[in-house]
């Protein structure tokens, strides 16, 4: 063979494998390209879905946490951050991760049954997850643990929602505490009333009519005092019910107000020789409000002033100024034994009296009237408060928006 055909025949034979392994390492190459981008779109999807995925359980108000087997946190949402405020709880285990055993309960028992456990828990504040050391109180909490059903039984995991029901709580606590307070407060005085009625109807009784007098008018004042326990709940109820948005808004001049209510308390200002002053630069102030609350409040507190001062030289002073961004401001101030500071953060609660006052005001007061008055204000969208020097100045000051003022 000559040597020029060898050569041609080598390359031929060369250009005959090498042709093929170039394309075979070009679609080599295509194909990991591809097979790496591929990768790399499949992994931006699942990163994609996992940040919707969180971006929805961030978007829940409760706290929402995966726990798995071994009982470790393994996820947990931003308001499960929030409520675990600033403590790093992923990787630990639920019973470490919860600050108390009753939280981490209802969980663990999920876990343990595989079934699902729903319980509510009420804890002191200091032993809320947010371990919060500085209030006082309760939190309630819902706890809702239930596996979830796709995950493999070998590895399962359970998801766990914490609602913070503490507002629900307080409502139905101040709403038990009403209904047990106002049972007492009637108890009371049906008892003393029960108690002369046997008297009465003990042999021979009725005969002494003079006893039977005296009997009777203090029966009269017990049911008096049951009549506006009843009533000032009534008020109390309506104003809470909603029906506080359906309050009946009237232009009336506020100085009317102040008249009626000093009419209506004429004879007790007389007999304890009290000196009202009435401070109003505007005669012809007008609130465009409720006139049956109003008419309220101003009584509610000017009586309380009188009722808790029997005393002489007692001085009340009622006034009302339009603020200049167009509110009102309205005080109703006394020179009497005043409230006890530790008593001041307590004083529109419902039943509250003051200790010292308690025996005094058995029969006068029911605890019902700032409560009433508070409500009334806010139901106007404004705001009281008090202060108190006692001796010298105890000042109730209602502060209302511009709203509240009638355009002539
Ligand atoms: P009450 O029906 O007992 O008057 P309130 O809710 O009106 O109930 O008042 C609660 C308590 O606040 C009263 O029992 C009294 O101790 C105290 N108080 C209210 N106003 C005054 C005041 N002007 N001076 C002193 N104490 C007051």
């Amino acid at each position: 063979m000559s040597p020029t055909l060898t050569i041609t025949t080598s390359l031929l034979a060369g250009i005959a494998v090498g042709v093929p392994f170039v394309l075979w390492l070009r679609t080599r190459s295509a194909r990991a390209k591809e097979a790496t981008a591929w990768k790399e779109r499949l992994e931006s999807d699942l990163q994609q879905a996992r940040n919707e995925r969180d971006r929805l359980l961030d978007a829940l108000s409760d706290a929402f946490l995966l726990v798995d087997a071994e009982t470790d946190i393994r996820f947990v949402n931003a308001a499960a951050r929030e409520l675990f405020e600033g403590r790093q709880i992923v990787g630990r285990p639920v019973r470490e991760a919860f600050l108390d055993g009753r939280l981490a309960d209802a969980v663990l028992q999920s876990l343990e049954t595989g079934e699902p456990v729903r319980s509510r828990v009420v804890l002191p504040q200091q032993a809320s997850p947010r371990g919060d050391h500085e209030t006082r109180g309760v939190n309630a909490w819902i706890i809702d643990a239930a596996r979830l059903p796709d995950t493999p039984a070998d590895h399962p995991l359970t998801r766990v929602v914490i609602r913070d029901v503490t507002s629900e709580h307080q409502l139905e606590q101040i709403r038990k505490d009403f209904v047990a307070n106002a049972s007492h407060e009637l108890r009371t005085p049906l008892a003393i009333i029960n108690g002369y009625l046997e008297n009465l109807l003990d042999e021979g009784m009725l005969d002494d009519r003079e006893m039977t007098r005296r009997f009777l008018t203090v029966m009269r004042k017990h049911s008096d005092r049951i009549s506006r326990i009843v009533e000032d709940m009534l008020v109390i109820s309506r104003l809470e019910s909603g029906e506080a948005a359906a309050l009946k808004l009237e232009p009336f001049r506020f100085r009317a107000c102040i008249h009626d209510i000093l009419e209506r308390l004429e004879s007790m200002i007389r007999q304890q020789t009290a000196e009202v002053t009435v401070t109003m630069p505007d005669d012809t102030l007008k609130l465009n409000a409720d006139r049956f609350y109003w008419t309220q409040v101003l009584f509610n507190l000017v009586e309380n002033a009188l009722k808790q001062n029997p005393h002489k030289g007692l001085r009340i002073e009622i006034g009302c100024i339009g603020l200049p961004e167009g509110g009102i401001r309205i005080w109703i101030a006394d020179n009497g034994v005043g409230i006890p500071s530790a008593d001041l953060p307590h004083i529109f609660r419902r039943f509250y009296r003051v200790e010292k006052h308690h025996s005094q005001q058995e029969i006068k007061g029911t605890g019902l009237g700032l409560s009433i008055v508070k409500r009334a204000v806010e139901a106007h969208g404004g705001s009281i408060g008090v202060t108190s020097t006692p001796g010298q100045d105890t000042r109730f000051t209602i502060d209302l928006p511009a709203s509240v003022r009638a355009v002539e």
